[in-house]
């Protein structure tokens, strides 16, 4: 656990020193759960956009994007069900006057007991080595059993009295487990209250004549309430799919955990819209698809895992996350959601008009079903930021800091190094740029040793070093480092976009 925090803590203050992500408005003392992107940070972050985009809208010829605004008509969040229902339980410390989600402290509580049969599993492991039969041991050694069943109680009991709005339920959940306040140890609590996460704001000059607006708190229900423009005008057929990037806000309770839980932040969602009854299969379909996206970054296929939800949400008939392996444990990183008919259905009913399909092949018009697929693209940055960071022993004894970050996802592809800053080495190395930065985000870098170089583009995340020296001059080639094995090749510079391209292809990367 400890080691976790530590890295968590290299985590916030690297992406900070090689300009990721810097605190909102630091010279005023920063504010509360608000980041920015840096120079870099603003790259890869485009970079993580870019790959989604492209596999969801670019390779499905049944799926188109939309740029919806951040401000609807209010009656879309009375339909959608967030003025009612978008609440998260509150809970207060007395004694350190803390605010915490309720639901997070018992679902926390449930993780430790999940962690706790884990070591029972890894220690058993060790013990029998190769021997161990793990799927024998965990239906059978009691402690495992326990601890499994006990977190299965709790977490449906919670889901029972969220479901059922039993406040007061939820609380002496909370003191029969003894859940003590995480920073203080205290178990003085108030009673849990719910709290709606909308962000309202105004619209208009006067006060007297503004109307009131939320700032929109998902970016799916501009993908709704345009679902007929969109299938008209693209002529499209059931099943389809609308995607969508953009900013949602929502005030959360708790924002800790740096961009994991923002109060501004941006999501990509995707809004499949099909035949009623066939919602299932394609919710299937999803969960498969994106799983694939996630694995094709090759940050570890042991860092994903499924979590079916327990207590669904108001609109929905099933849904899962996509959880990663976070420093600070496994969290949802991306939600897939079988949403039924409830949301065209709800904008038909306050808007009176029709959102339907006629489909040809049955020759009926119907309210269609959704599955949605969102995922937060900050989150997304921070699993690919904190798995990519790697404080790495070298044969030699010393270490290197260095951030594996995808090839396609880097913000900078190569840096480009004259070996020394005269003997026209720089001209060469600014030539290669003028050709190079037509097809890839490029550096030129000559101050320093060239060892130095290479650990500061090692730790700032560039896949390729190309390296001009005095040989060049003659044989027009130079020296290609790769980050991650460090291995030097001396090539052609004419075949360097070409070698350039097929590390950063996105076909090479998506299949
Ligand atoms: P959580 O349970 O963590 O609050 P959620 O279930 O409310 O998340 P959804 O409403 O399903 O989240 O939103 C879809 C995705 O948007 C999430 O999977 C997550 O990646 C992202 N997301 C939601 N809230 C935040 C936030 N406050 N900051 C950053 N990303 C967020």
């Amino acid at each position: 656990m400890a080691q976790q925090e530590d890295h968590f803590k290299k985590v916030i203050s690297h992406a900070k020193e090689y300009g990721y992500i810097f605190g909102s408005s630091e010279i005023y003392d920063g504010l509360s759960a608000v980041y920015d992107y840096g120079q870099n940070g603003a790259e890869l972050k485009k970079n993580i956009r870019d790959y989604w985009w492209k596999s969801m809208v670019q390779m499905h010829e049944n799926i188109v994007g939309l740029d919806a605004s951040i401000f609807m008509h209010p009656t879309t969040w009375k339909a959608s069900g967030h003025v009612e229902a978008f609440n998260d339980p509150l809970i207060d410390n007395k004694d350190s006057k803390k605010r915490y989600r309720a639901d997070v402290l018992i679902e926390d509580y449930a993780e430790k007991l999940n962690q706790k049969a884990a070591k029972e599993i890894a220690k058993a492991k060790k013990r029998f080595g190769e021997a161990f039969n793990e799927e024998e041991f965990v239906t059978t050694n009691p402690r495992v059993l326990r601890y499994r069943e006990e977190q299965e109680t709790v977490l449906k009991r919670m889901a029972r009295s969220l479901e059922a709005e039993d406040l007061a339920d939820v609380k002496a959940l909370i003191e029969e487990l003894g859940i003590a306040d995480p920073d203080t140890g205290s178990k003085n609590w108030t009673d849990v209250r719910q709290f709606n996460l909308m962000f309202g704001t105004k619209l208009g000059a006067s006060a007297e004549t503004a109307t009131d607006l939320y700032l929109r708190p998902e970016t799916a229900q501009g993908i709704f309430v345009n679902f007929l423009n969109v299938q008209k005008t693209g002529r499209m057929k059931i099943p389809f799919g609308i995607a969508q990037t953009g900013k949602a806000f929502r005030n959360e309770i708790v924002a800790r955990q740096f961009i994991f839980r923002m109060r501004e932040f941006e999501q990509m969602e995707m809004q499949f819209f099909v035949r009623p009854g066939e919602e299932l299969k394609w919710y299937e379909h999803w969960k498969e698809t994106r799983l694939k996206w996630h694995l094709s970054l090759g940050l570890g296929e042991e860092n994903y895992r499924f979590h079916d939800h327990e207590k669904l949400a108001h609109y929905a008939n099933a849904a899962a996350d996509i959880e990663f392996n976070f420093p600070f444990g496994f969290k949802e990183l991306e939600g897939i959601h079988s949403r039924t008919d409830f949301d065209l259905k709800a904008h038909e009913e306050h808007s009176g008009k029709k959102l339907q399909f006629f489909d040809h092949e049955l020759n009926e018009s119907y309210v269609p079903y959704v599955v949605e697929t969102s995922i937060g693209l900050d989150r997304m940055f921070l699993a690919v930021f904190s798995q990519s960071l790697e404080e790495e022993e070298l044969e030699n004894g010393s270490t290197r800091t260095v951030l594996k970050l995808p090839a396609i996802l880097a913000p900078v592809k190569a840096a480009i190094l004259p070996l020394i800053k005269k003997d026209g080495l720089p001209e060469v190395a600014h030539k290669i740029i003028d050709d190079l930065k037509w097809d890839f985000n490029v550096v030129y870098d000559e101050k320093d040793a060239v060892g130095r170089r290479y650990r500061r583009q090692d730790a700032a995340g560039t896949p390729f070093c190309i390296t001009v020296d005095h040989d060049t001059l003659e044989d027009e080639r130079v020296t290609i480092r790769d980050r991650d094995t460090m291995e030097q090749k001396r090539v052609k510079i004419s075949e360097l976009t070409t070698i350039l391209h097929q590390k950063i292809d996105f076909k090479h990367w998506m299949n």
